[in-house]
Protein backbone atom coordinates (compact mmCIF):
# COMPACT_ATOMS: atom_id res chain seq x y z
CA UNK A 1 0.00 0.00 0.00
CA UNK A 2 1.45 3.32 -0.78
CA UNK A 3 1.82 6.01 1.25
CA UNK A 4 -1.08 9.42 0.82
CA UNK A 5 1.52 11.58 2.18
CA UNK A 6 3.78 10.83 -0.99
CA UNK A 7 4.20 13.85 -3.63
CA UNK A 8 2.02 12.36 -6.76
CA UNK A 9 2.31 13.14 -10.70
CA UNK A 10 0.77 12.04 -13.37
CA UNK A 11 -0.21 13.16 -16.82
CA UNK A 12 -3.95 14.29 -16.22
CA UNK A 13 -5.29 14.92 -19.84
CA UNK A 14 -6.55 11.45 -22.26
CA UNK A 15 -3.52 9.26 -23.76
CA UNK A 16 -3.11 10.85 -27.51
CA UNK A 17 -3.12 13.88 -29.34
CA UNK A 18 -4.31 16.86 -28.22
CA UNK A 19 -3.76 20.78 -28.46
CA UNK A 20 -2.91 20.80 -25.02
CA UNK A 21 -1.86 17.93 -22.91
CA UNK A 22 -1.67 18.85 -19.01
CA UNK A 23 0.99 16.70 -16.22
CA UNK A 24 -0.22 17.48 -12.48
CA UNK A 25 2.06 17.20 -9.75
CA UNK A 26 0.26 17.29 -5.69
CA UNK A 27 2.23 17.01 -2.60
CA UNK A 28 2.85 18.87 0.56
CA UNK A 29 6.18 20.64 -0.65
CA UNK A 30 7.25 20.64 -4.54
CA UNK A 31 8.61 23.82 -4.76
CA UNK A 32 12.49 22.41 -5.39
CA UNK A 33 10.49 20.89 -8.50
CA UNK A 34 9.58 24.43 -9.79
CA UNK A 35 13.42 24.94 -9.69
CA UNK A 36 14.77 22.45 -11.26
CA UNK A 37 11.99 22.52 -14.01
CA UNK A 38 11.33 26.16 -14.67
CA UNK A 39 14.48 27.71 -13.59
CA UNK A 40 12.63 30.14 -11.10
CA UNK A 41 12.89 30.17 -7.29
CA UNK A 42 9.40 31.38 -7.04
CA UNK A 43 6.15 31.48 -9.11
CA UNK A 44 3.03 33.10 -7.37
CA UNK A 45 0.33 31.18 -6.69
CA UNK A 46 -2.64 30.62 -9.25
CA UNK A 47 -0.60 33.38 -11.54
CA UNK A 48 -0.16 32.09 -14.97
CA UNK A 49 3.67 32.01 -16.36
CA UNK A 50 4.55 30.98 -20.24
CA UNK A 51 8.01 29.11 -19.51
CA UNK A 52 10.27 26.39 -21.13
CA UNK A 53 10.03 23.33 -19.29
CA UNK A 54 13.62 22.12 -18.56
CA UNK A 55 15.09 19.04 -18.82
CA UNK A 56 18.03 18.06 -16.43
CA UNK A 57 20.58 19.78 -18.47
CA UNK A 58 18.87 22.60 -18.82
CA UNK A 59 17.20 22.28 -22.37
CA UNK A 60 13.68 23.20 -23.28
CA UNK A 61 11.36 19.82 -23.48
CA UNK A 62 8.49 21.73 -24.25
CA UNK A 63 7.18 25.51 -23.97
CA UNK A 64 4.21 26.15 -22.35
CA UNK A 65 1.38 27.36 -18.67
CA UNK A 66 3.44 26.45 -15.26
CA UNK A 67 0.13 26.72 -12.73
CA UNK A 68 1.25 26.70 -8.91
CA UNK A 69 -1.66 26.46 -6.43
CA UNK A 70 -0.87 26.64 -2.84
CA UNK A 71 -2.22 24.30 -0.32
CA UNK A 72 -4.89 23.85 0.98
CA UNK A 73 -6.39 25.92 -2.14
CA UNK A 74 -6.53 23.20 -4.71
CA UNK A 75 -8.20 20.52 -6.11
CA UNK A 76 -6.33 17.67 -3.84
CA UNK A 77 -5.49 20.06 -0.88
CA UNK A 78 -2.21 20.20 -1.33
CA UNK A 79 0.36 22.27 -2.96
CA UNK A 80 -0.26 21.76 -6.80
CA UNK A 81 1.91 22.56 -9.71
CA UNK A 82 0.13 22.14 -13.24
CA UNK A 83 2.64 21.93 -16.31
CA UNK A 84 0.38 22.54 -19.59
CA UNK A 85 2.10 21.67 -22.52
CA UNK A 86 1.48 20.66 -25.95
CA UNK A 87 -0.80 17.70 -26.15
CA UNK A 88 1.47 14.66 -28.04
CA UNK A 89 1.81 11.44 -26.35
CA UNK A 90 5.98 11.83 -26.21
CA UNK A 91 6.01 15.64 -25.03
CA UNK A 92 3.76 14.19 -22.03
CA UNK A 93 5.75 11.53 -21.45
CA UNK A 94 9.15 12.91 -21.46
CA UNK A 95 7.40 16.17 -19.13
CA UNK A 96 6.23 13.31 -16.65
CA UNK A 97 9.71 11.45 -16.67
CA UNK A 98 11.43 14.80 -16.10
CA UNK A 99 9.03 15.86 -13.01
CA UNK A 100 10.00 12.20 -11.83
CA UNK A 101 13.77 12.79 -11.81
CA UNK A 102 13.32 15.66 -11.07
CA UNK A 103 11.34 15.26 -7.58
CA UNK A 104 12.78 12.10 -6.68
CA UNK A 105 14.76 13.39 -3.67
CA UNK A 106 11.29 14.87 -2.42
CA UNK A 107 9.70 10.89 -3.24
CA UNK A 108 8.05 11.90 -5.44
CA UNK A 109 6.28 8.95 -7.63
CA UNK A 110 3.86 8.08 -10.20
CA UNK A 111 -0.42 8.64 -9.26
CA UNK A 112 -2.42 5.82 -8.64
CA UNK A 113 -5.86 5.99 -10.59
CA UNK A 114 -7.74 8.49 -8.90
CA UNK A 115 -5.41 9.02 -6.70
CA UNK A 116 -6.03 12.79 -6.61
CA UNK A 117 -9.04 12.77 -6.12
CA UNK A 118 -9.27 10.89 -3.25
CA UNK A 119 -6.66 13.09 -1.45
CA UNK A 120 -9.11 15.29 -2.18
CA UNK A 121 -11.63 12.93 -0.62
CA UNK A 122 -8.80 12.77 2.40
CA UNK A 123 -8.05 16.38 2.88
CA UNK A 124 -11.85 17.40 3.20
CA UNK A 125 -11.72 19.02 -0.25
CA UNK A 126 -15.39 16.84 -1.36
CA UNK A 127 -16.78 14.38 0.55
CA UNK A 128 -17.24 10.85 -0.79
CA UNK A 129 -20.61 11.05 -2.86
CA UNK A 130 -19.22 14.08 -4.84
CA UNK A 131 -15.62 12.07 -5.65
CA UNK A 132 -17.66 9.28 -6.67
CA UNK A 133 -19.37 12.07 -8.76
CA UNK A 134 -16.12 13.67 -10.33
CA UNK A 135 -15.86 9.85 -11.92
CA UNK A 136 -18.97 9.65 -12.89
CA UNK A 137 -19.16 13.03 -14.61
CA UNK A 138 -16.15 11.67 -16.67
CA UNK A 139 -18.27 9.08 -17.37
CA UNK A 140 -20.83 9.85 -18.44
CA UNK A 141 -22.60 8.76 -21.44
CA UNK A 142 -25.93 11.17 -22.33
CA UNK A 143 -26.28 14.89 -21.29
CA UNK A 144 -29.13 13.91 -18.63
CA UNK A 145 -26.45 11.88 -16.87
CA UNK A 146 -23.70 14.30 -17.68
CA UNK A 147 -26.14 16.96 -15.76
CA UNK A 148 -27.01 14.87 -12.57
CA UNK A 149 -23.29 14.09 -12.56
CA UNK A 150 -22.98 17.61 -12.13
CA UNK A 151 -25.54 18.37 -8.88
CA UNK A 152 -24.13 15.30 -6.96
CA UNK A 153 -20.61 16.18 -7.83
CA UNK A 154 -20.98 20.01 -6.33
CA UNK A 155 -22.75 18.65 -3.46
CA UNK A 156 -26.52 18.84 -4.00
CA UNK A 157 -27.25 15.28 -3.50
CA UNK A 158 -24.64 14.92 0.05
CA UNK A 159 -26.41 18.39 1.04
CA UNK A 160 -29.59 16.82 1.14
CA UNK A 161 -28.28 13.86 2.52
CA UNK A 162 -27.10 15.79 5.44
CA UNK A 163 -29.96 17.70 6.25
CA UNK A 164 -31.55 14.34 6.43
CA UNK A 165 -29.01 12.96 8.72
CA UNK A 166 -29.20 16.25 10.64
CA UNK A 167 -32.87 15.82 11.18
CA UNK A 168 -32.67 12.20 12.44
CA UNK A 169 -30.02 13.58 15.05
CA UNK A 170 -32.19 16.30 16.57
CA UNK A 171 -34.58 13.53 16.91
CA UNK A 172 -32.58 11.42 18.69
CA UNK A 173 -30.90 13.84 21.03
CA UNK A 174 -34.50 14.58 22.29
CA UNK A 175 -35.09 10.57 22.92
CA UNK A 176 -31.51 10.36 24.54
CA UNK A 177 -32.16 13.30 26.88
CA UNK A 178 -35.47 11.54 27.87
CA UNK A 179 -33.87 8.20 28.90
CA UNK A 180 -32.56 9.36 32.00
CA UNK A 181 -35.39 10.00 33.03
CA UNK A 182 -37.43 6.81 32.88
CA UNK A 183 -41.07 7.79 34.11
CA UNK A 184 -40.77 10.22 31.17
CA UNK A 185 -40.33 7.71 28.63
CA UNK A 186 -44.00 7.31 27.81
CA UNK A 187 -45.04 10.54 27.88
CA UNK A 188 -42.00 11.80 25.48
CA UNK A 189 -43.11 10.86 22.19
CA UNK A 190 -46.53 12.43 22.43
CA UNK A 191 -44.82 15.37 23.78
CA UNK A 192 -42.66 15.98 21.16
CA UNK A 193 -45.10 14.43 18.78
CA UNK A 194 -42.18 12.19 17.87
CA UNK A 195 -44.00 10.12 15.61
CA UNK A 196 -44.65 13.37 13.20
CA UNK A 197 -41.54 14.66 13.27
CA UNK A 198 -40.16 10.91 12.00
CA UNK A 199 -42.93 10.62 9.44
CA UNK A 200 -41.64 13.83 8.11
CA UNK A 201 -38.16 12.30 7.65
CA UNK A 202 -39.55 9.35 6.53
CA UNK A 203 -41.44 11.36 3.57
CA UNK A 204 -38.64 13.51 2.74
CA UNK A 205 -36.54 10.01 2.57
CA UNK A 206 -38.58 8.07 0.17
CA UNK A 207 -38.28 11.84 -2.16
CA UNK A 208 -34.68 11.67 -1.73
CA UNK A 209 -34.60 7.70 -2.77
CA UNK A 210 -37.36 8.22 -6.14
CA UNK A 211 -33.97 11.08 -7.24
CA UNK A 212 -31.18 8.57 -6.82
CA UNK A 213 -33.27 5.80 -7.93
CA UNK A 214 -34.03 7.83 -11.13
CA UNK A 215 -29.86 8.76 -11.29
CA UNK A 216 -28.69 5.26 -10.81
CA UNK A 217 -30.66 4.65 -14.05
CA UNK A 218 -29.02 7.41 -15.73
CA UNK A 219 -25.92 6.50 -14.58
CA UNK A 220 -26.19 2.40 -15.21
CA UNK A 221 -28.00 2.45 -18.24
CA UNK A 222 -30.16 -0.36 -19.03
CA UNK A 223 -28.61 -3.77 -20.26
CA UNK A 224 -30.83 -4.98 -23.13
CA UNK A 225 -30.50 -8.37 -24.63
CA UNK A 226 -31.86 -9.33 -28.10
CA UNK A 227 -32.50 -13.11 -27.91
CA UNK A 228 -34.56 -16.03 -30.40
CA UNK A 229 -34.16 -17.98 -33.14
CA UNK A 230 -31.72 -16.88 -36.27
CA UNK A 231 -33.55 -14.86 -38.96
CA UNK A 232 -36.00 -13.48 -37.06
CA UNK A 233 -34.70 -10.20 -37.37
CA UNK A 234 -32.39 -9.23 -34.18
CA UNK A 235 -29.80 -7.83 -35.90
CA UNK A 236 -32.20 -5.70 -37.87
CA UNK A 237 -33.67 -4.35 -34.91
CA UNK A 238 -30.72 -3.39 -33.53
CA UNK A 239 -29.91 -1.31 -36.34
CA UNK A 240 -33.28 -0.03 -36.72
CA UNK A 241 -32.71 1.36 -32.57
CA UNK A 242 -29.19 2.31 -33.49
CA UNK A 243 -30.39 4.26 -36.34
CA UNK A 244 -27.01 3.07 -38.22
CA UNK A 245 -25.68 -0.23 -39.48
CA UNK A 246 -23.89 -1.80 -36.69
CA UNK A 247 -24.90 -5.51 -37.09
CA UNK A 248 -24.58 -7.75 -40.28
CA UNK A 249 -27.87 -8.50 -41.31
CA UNK A 250 -28.23 -11.23 -43.49
CA UNK A 251 -30.56 -13.82 -44.75
CA UNK A 252 -28.81 -16.96 -43.79
CA UNK A 253 -29.30 -17.85 -40.40
CA UNK A 254 -27.00 -18.21 -37.85
CA UNK A 255 -24.88 -15.00 -39.29
CA UNK A 256 -24.44 -13.26 -36.11
CA UNK A 257 -22.27 -15.03 -34.53
CA UNK A 258 -20.75 -13.09 -31.79
CA UNK A 259 -22.63 -10.20 -30.14
CA UNK A 260 -22.44 -7.19 -30.75
CA UNK A 261 -23.34 -4.18 -28.63
CA UNK A 262 -24.67 -0.83 -29.59
CA UNK A 263 -25.58 1.91 -27.39
CA UNK A 264 -28.02 4.42 -27.99
CA UNK A 265 -30.13 7.01 -25.42
CA UNK A 266 -33.83 7.45 -25.18
CA UNK A 267 -34.76 10.50 -22.87
CA UNK A 268 -31.38 10.93 -21.54
CA UNK A 269 -31.19 6.92 -20.61
CA UNK A 270 -28.34 5.15 -22.13
CA UNK A 271 -29.60 1.47 -23.67
CA UNK A 272 -26.87 -1.15 -23.86
CA UNK A 273 -28.05 -3.13 -26.39
CA UNK A 274 -26.57 -6.77 -27.13
CA UNK A 275 -27.44 -9.03 -30.41
CA UNK A 276 -26.96 -11.94 -30.12
CA UNK A 277 -26.27 -15.49 -31.94
CA UNK A 278 -29.39 -16.49 -32.56
CA UNK A 279 -30.74 -20.03 -30.16
CA UNK A 280 -31.07 -22.92 -32.07
CA UNK A 281 -29.67 -26.60 -31.99
CA UNK A 282 -26.88 -26.94 -34.11
CA UNK A 283 -23.83 -28.85 -34.70
CA UNK A 284 -21.25 -26.13 -35.38
CA UNK A 285 -18.59 -25.63 -32.85
CA UNK A 286 -18.38 -22.02 -33.61
CA UNK A 287 -22.17 -21.16 -33.95
CA UNK A 288 -22.62 -23.32 -30.11
CA UNK A 289 -19.53 -21.25 -28.86
CA UNK A 290 -21.88 -18.19 -29.59
CA UNK A 291 -25.33 -19.37 -28.30
CA UNK A 292 -23.41 -20.44 -25.11
CA UNK A 293 -22.20 -16.79 -24.89
CA UNK A 294 -25.30 -15.55 -26.05
CA UNK A 295 -27.27 -17.50 -22.58
CA UNK A 296 -24.20 -16.00 -20.49
CA UNK A 297 -25.11 -12.75 -21.81
CA UNK A 298 -29.27 -13.65 -20.75
CA UNK A 299 -28.30 -14.08 -17.35
CA UNK A 300 -26.63 -11.04 -16.88
CA UNK A 301 -29.37 -8.44 -18.93
CA UNK A 302 -32.02 -5.93 -17.04
CA UNK A 303 -34.55 -7.01 -19.62
CA UNK A 304 -34.46 -9.42 -22.52
CA UNK A 305 -36.46 -9.00 -25.80
CA UNK A 306 -37.14 -12.57 -27.35
CA UNK A 307 -37.80 -11.73 -31.15
CA UNK A 308 -40.08 -13.90 -32.83
CA UNK A 309 -41.24 -13.91 -36.25
CA UNK A 310 -44.61 -12.58 -36.60
CA UNK A 311 -45.36 -14.69 -39.87
CA UNK A 312 -43.77 -17.72 -38.94
CA UNK A 313 -45.78 -20.55 -36.85
CA UNK A 314 -45.08 -20.20 -33.09
CA UNK A 315 -42.09 -23.03 -33.07
CA UNK A 316 -41.93 -25.44 -29.85
CA UNK A 317 -37.91 -23.94 -29.66
CA UNK A 318 -39.67 -20.43 -28.72
CA UNK A 319 -41.56 -22.37 -25.69
CA UNK A 320 -37.66 -23.79 -25.12
CA UNK A 321 -35.97 -20.34 -25.35
CA UNK A 322 -38.67 -18.71 -23.47
CA UNK A 323 -38.64 -21.60 -20.05
CA UNK A 324 -35.02 -20.98 -19.92
CA UNK A 325 -34.90 -17.65 -19.88
CA UNK A 326 -34.33 -16.00 -15.98
CA UNK A 327 -37.34 -15.88 -13.91
CA UNK A 328 -36.62 -12.56 -12.54
CA UNK A 329 -35.66 -10.50 -15.81
CA UNK A 330 -38.57 -8.79 -17.46
CA UNK A 331 -38.90 -10.17 -20.69
CA UNK A 332 -40.75 -8.93 -23.77
CA UNK A 333 -42.25 -10.73 -26.29
CA UNK A 334 -41.75 -8.74 -29.63
CA UNK A 335 -42.87 -10.21 -32.83
CA UNK A 336 -41.39 -8.48 -35.70
CA UNK A 337 -41.76 -8.83 -39.61
CA UNK A 338 -45.91 -7.49 -39.10
CA UNK A 339 -45.33 -5.75 -42.28
CA UNK A 340 -45.32 -9.28 -44.08
CA UNK A 341 -48.63 -9.82 -42.71
CA UNK A 342 -51.69 -9.37 -44.64
CA UNK A 343 -55.59 -10.04 -43.39
CA UNK A 344 -55.29 -13.37 -45.52
CA UNK A 345 -52.33 -14.44 -43.20
CA UNK A 346 -52.86 -12.36 -40.19
CA UNK A 347 -55.23 -14.80 -38.78
CA UNK A 348 -52.30 -17.89 -39.35
CA UNK A 349 -49.43 -16.33 -37.75
CA UNK A 350 -47.84 -16.38 -34.71
CA UNK A 351 -49.10 -12.82 -33.70
CA UNK A 352 -52.16 -12.87 -34.85
CA UNK A 353 -53.37 -16.07 -33.08
CA UNK A 354 -52.71 -14.54 -30.21
CA UNK A 355 -52.91 -16.17 -27.03
CA UNK A 356 -53.44 -19.44 -29.44
CA UNK A 357 -49.94 -19.33 -30.33
CA UNK A 358 -48.73 -17.55 -26.79
CA UNK A 359 -46.03 -19.62 -25.04
CA UNK A 360 -48.16 -21.22 -21.80
CA UNK A 361 -47.89 -19.65 -19.03
CA UNK A 362 -45.83 -22.36 -17.72
CA UNK A 363 -43.27 -21.08 -19.71
CA UNK A 364 -43.52 -17.51 -18.08
CA UNK A 365 -43.56 -17.98 -14.09
CA UNK A 366 -45.59 -15.61 -12.33
CA UNK A 367 -42.47 -13.42 -11.19
CA UNK A 368 -41.07 -13.78 -14.62
CA UNK A 369 -42.14 -10.18 -15.26
CA UNK A 370 -42.21 -6.68 -15.03
CA UNK A 371 -40.14 -6.45 -11.03
CA UNK A 372 -36.62 -5.58 -11.60
CA UNK A 373 -34.00 -8.30 -10.69
CA UNK A 374 -31.65 -5.66 -9.29
CA UNK A 375 -31.19 -3.97 -6.04
CA UNK A 376 -33.62 -1.08 -6.76
CA UNK A 377 -36.57 -1.95 -5.78
CA UNK A 378 -39.13 -3.55 -8.24
CA UNK A 379 -41.10 -1.57 -10.70
CA UNK A 380 -44.25 -0.36 -9.69
CA UNK A 381 -46.04 -2.74 -11.97
CA UNK A 382 -48.54 -5.45 -11.00
CA UNK A 383 -47.16 -8.96 -10.49
CA UNK A 384 -49.74 -10.75 -12.45
CA UNK A 385 -49.22 -8.99 -15.46
CA UNK A 386 -48.38 -11.00 -18.90
CA UNK A 387 -45.06 -10.93 -20.55
CA UNK A 388 -45.28 -7.19 -22.66
CA UNK A 389 -46.05 -8.61 -25.87
CA UNK A 390 -45.17 -6.04 -29.15
CA UNK A 391 -45.69 -5.90 -32.54
CA UNK A 392 -42.88 -4.57 -34.51
CA UNK A 393 -41.50 -3.97 -38.48
CA UNK A 394 -37.72 -3.24 -38.01
CA UNK A 395 -37.75 -2.57 -41.97
CA UNK A 396 -40.92 0.06 -41.33
CA UNK A 397 -40.09 1.01 -38.15
CA UNK A 398 -43.50 0.48 -36.86
CA UNK A 399 -44.27 -0.32 -33.11
CA UNK A 400 -40.42 0.62 -32.66
CA UNK A 401 -41.46 3.52 -30.39
CA UNK A 402 -43.85 2.01 -28.70
CA UNK A 403 -41.08 -0.64 -27.70
CA UNK A 404 -38.54 2.30 -27.17
CA UNK A 405 -41.11 3.48 -24.23
CA UNK A 406 -41.77 0.34 -23.66
CA UNK A 407 -37.87 -0.13 -22.09
CA UNK A 408 -38.09 2.73 -20.61
CA UNK A 409 -40.86 2.05 -18.17
CA UNK A 410 -39.75 -1.52 -17.37
CA UNK A 411 -36.16 0.77 -16.20
CA UNK A 412 -38.56 2.36 -13.79
CA UNK A 413 -37.02 5.76 -15.97
CA UNK A 414 -39.69 8.57 -14.89
CA UNK A 415 -39.21 11.25 -17.55
CA UNK A 416 -41.62 13.96 -15.17
CA UNK A 417 -39.55 13.41 -11.90
CA UNK A 418 -37.70 15.45 -9.95
CA UNK A 419 -34.61 16.50 -11.39
CA UNK A 420 -32.31 12.75 -10.74
CA UNK A 421 -29.29 12.79 -8.68
CA UNK A 422 -26.69 10.36 -9.71
CA UNK A 423 -26.19 7.56 -7.42
CA UNK A 424 -24.60 4.76 -7.06
CA UNK A 425 -25.75 1.16 -6.33
CA UNK A 426 -23.96 1.65 -2.92
CA UNK A 427 -25.84 5.03 -2.28
CA UNK A 428 -29.17 3.78 -2.97
CA UNK A 429 -28.42 0.07 -0.51
CA UNK A 430 -27.25 3.22 2.24
CA UNK A 431 -30.67 5.04 1.75
CA UNK A 432 -32.53 1.63 1.87
CA UNK A 433 -31.09 0.52 5.23
CA UNK A 434 -31.89 3.96 6.85
CA UNK A 435 -35.36 3.39 5.34
CA UNK A 436 -35.49 0.02 6.94
CA UNK A 437 -33.85 1.63 10.44
CA UNK A 438 -36.51 4.46 10.14
CA UNK A 439 -39.58 1.91 9.67
CA UNK A 440 -38.23 -0.12 12.82
CA UNK A 441 -38.17 3.13 15.20
CA UNK A 442 -42.04 3.80 14.20
CA UNK A 443 -42.40 0.37 15.14
CA UNK A 444 -41.11 1.27 18.30
CA UNK A 445 -42.86 3.71 18.46
CA UNK A 446 -46.52 2.67 17.81
CA UNK A 447 -46.16 -0.08 20.19
CA UNK A 448 -47.88 0.36 23.23
CA UNK A 449 -45.17 -0.68 25.52
CA UNK A 450 -42.74 1.27 23.71
CA UNK A 451 -38.93 1.07 24.89
CA UNK A 452 -37.18 4.24 23.51
CA UNK A 453 -33.76 2.52 24.02
CA UNK A 454 -34.86 0.90 21.05
CA UNK A 455 -36.36 3.87 19.22
CA UNK A 456 -33.16 5.55 19.69
CA UNK A 457 -31.15 2.68 18.44
CA UNK A 458 -32.51 2.48 15.32
CA UNK A 459 -32.21 6.69 14.64
CA UNK A 460 -28.82 5.96 14.88
CA UNK A 461 -28.60 3.08 12.76
CA UNK A 462 -30.51 5.39 10.08
CA UNK A 463 -27.97 7.66 10.54
CA UNK A 464 -24.87 5.62 10.25
CA UNK A 465 -26.27 4.22 7.45
CA UNK A 466 -26.79 7.71 5.60
CA UNK A 467 -23.14 9.09 6.59
CA UNK A 468 -22.00 5.96 4.94
CA UNK A 469 -23.09 7.84 1.59
CA UNK A 470 -20.51 10.92 2.12
CA UNK A 471 -18.12 8.64 3.46
CA UNK A 472 -17.63 10.36 7.09
CA UNK A 473 -16.29 6.69 8.11
CA UNK A 474 -15.02 5.05 5.79
CA UNK A 475 -13.03 1.68 5.93
CA UNK A 476 -9.82 2.37 3.56
CA UNK A 477 -10.73 -1.48 1.75
CA UNK A 478 -14.29 0.73 0.51
CA UNK A 479 -12.01 4.00 -0.12
CA UNK A 480 -9.57 1.48 -2.37
CA UNK A 481 -12.40 -0.18 -4.38
CA UNK A 482 -13.78 3.43 -4.86
CA UNK A 483 -10.85 5.78 -6.36
CA UNK A 484 -8.95 2.52 -8.61
CA UNK A 485 -12.16 2.26 -10.70
CA UNK A 486 -10.62 6.08 -11.25
CA UNK A 487 -8.52 6.61 -14.61
CA UNK A 488 -5.01 7.71 -13.80
CA UNK A 489 -4.56 11.46 -13.39
CA UNK A 490 -8.12 12.03 -11.84
P1 LIG B 1 -31.24 -12.28 -37.09
O1 LIG B 1 -30.60 -13.56 -37.53
O2 LIG B 1 -32.30 -12.55 -36.08
O3 LIG B 1 -30.25 -11.28 -36.62
O4 LIG B 1 -32.01 -11.69 -38.37
P2 LIG B 1 -31.55 -10.51 -39.38
O5 LIG B 1 -31.68 -9.19 -38.74
O6 LIG B 1 -30.22 -10.86 -39.93
O7 LIG B 1 -32.70 -10.61 -40.47
C1 LIG B 1 -32.98 -11.80 -41.18
C2 LIG B 1 -33.76 -11.46 -42.43
O8 LIG B 1 -35.05 -10.94 -42.10
C3 LIG B 1 -33.08 -10.39 -43.30
O9 LIG B 1 -33.27 -10.73 -44.63
C4 LIG B 1 -33.84 -9.12 -42.97
O10 LIG B 1 -33.84 -8.19 -44.01
C5 LIG B 1 -35.26 -9.66 -42.73
N1 LIG B 1 -36.04 -8.80 -41.83
C6 LIG B 1 -35.67 -8.37 -40.60
N2 LIG B 1 -36.65 -7.60 -40.05
C7 LIG B 1 -37.64 -7.53 -40.97
C8 LIG B 1 -38.93 -6.86 -40.98
O11 LIG B 1 -39.36 -6.16 -40.06
N3 LIG B 1 -39.68 -7.02 -42.12
C9 LIG B 1 -39.25 -7.76 -43.16
N4 LIG B 1 -40.05 -7.85 -44.22
N5 LIG B 1 -38.05 -8.39 -43.17
C10 LIG B 1 -37.25 -8.29 -42.10
ZN1 LIG C 1 -28.26 -11.37 -36.42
Amino acid sequence: MTSDHDPIAAIATAPGRGGIGVVRVSGRNIDTLVEALLGRTELKARHAYFLPFLDADGNAIDEGIALRFEAPHSYTGEHVLELQGHGGPMVMRRLLARCLEAGKALGLRLAEPGEFTRRAFLNDRLDLAQAEAVADLIDASSEAAARSAVASMTGAFSHEVNALGDQIVGLRMLVEATLDFPEEEIEFLEKYDARRTLAGIRSELVRLLARARQGAILREGLHVVLAGRPNVGKSSLLNALAGDEVAIVTPIAGTTRDKVVQQIVIDGVALHIVDTAGLRETDDTVERLGIERTWAEIAKADVIIHLQDATAQTETLDEDIARRLPPRTPVFQVFNKVDLLTDQTFGASAWGTGAANRPSDAAYPTDNRLGMGTASEPADVPQDAEPIRLAISARTGDGLDALRQALLAVAGWNPGAESPYLARERHLQALLKAQDHLDEADAHAAQSDRVLDLFAEELRLAHDALTSITGAFTSDDLLGVIFSRFCIGK
